[in-house]
């Protein structure tokens, strides 16, 4: 089916083929509870990245943690207007 979202603000919309309408895992660690609060967890959909369509990219930036000195290759997603992890 295909899975439709945004930031709070619109200026980053997407959709991404999935087989299920509900996320397939949720991230705990310690670098996304600290980045989207104490409740807040990344969100992985098990959609097919292959499909993903974003509009409004350039409104998009990338954190990637530092841990233990090195930067991880690990890419968590913003909104730069409205801060939404995406
Ligand atoms: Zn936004």
């Amino acid at each position: 089916m295909w899975l439709e979202g945004s930031c709070h603000c619109q200026a980053v919309t997407f959709g991404v083929m999935a087989r299920q309408p509900y996320p397939f895992n949720r991230c705990y660690c310690s670098v996304c509870r600290k980045t989207a609060g104490a409740g807040g967890y990344a969100i992985n959909l098990g959609a097919d990245a292959d499909s993903l369509k974003v509009r409004g990219e350039e409104h998009v930036h990338v954190y990637q943690a530092v841990i233990d000195g090195a930067q991880s290759p690990g890419e968590r997603h913003f909104c730069k207007h409205c801060a939404s992890t995406l």
